[in-house]
């Protein structure tokens, strides 16, 4: 007697979980075409600059170069959020300190150093 209500449960819980089972995959399958397009979509060359630009946005360090002072006569070439090295500043007030630089200024600042 027992045993059959156990077996009754038992046959509960398996086809509970089948359908739990069976509503997860129709789920996904109805959601996998979005993640398709979505992948689609990022994939196209457009698309994956603009993350790209974004991604890069998102880890930008700002240039603090002081261009004015560091090299006056190339004032425009600083890439102000594309900071991609760690230059030294020194000034009197702060001694020596890291700062990031971007790739132009680094140079700018090699250049005027050298023609110092
Ligand atoms: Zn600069
Ligand atoms: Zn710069």
């Amino acid at each position: 007697m027992g045993d059959d209500r156990d077996t009754e449960l038992a046959d509960t819980l398996a086809e509970a979980g089948r359908r739990v089972g069976q509503a997860m995959t129709d789920a996904l399958e109805r959601i996998q075409p979005v993640f398709d397009a979505i992948a689609e979509v990022a994939n196209r060359p457009e698309v994956r600059a603009v993350i790209e630009r974004a991604e890069r946005a998102m880890r930008c360090r700002l240039c603090l170069c002081f261009c004015l002072r560091a090299h006056p006569a190339d004032r425009g070439i600083c890439e102000m959020l594309d900071a991609v090295i760690t230059g030294r500043y020194s000034s009197d007030l702060l001694g020596d300190a890291d700062v990031p630089l971007c790739a132009p200024c680094a140079a700018a600042r090699a250049a005027h150093e050298f023609a110092r």
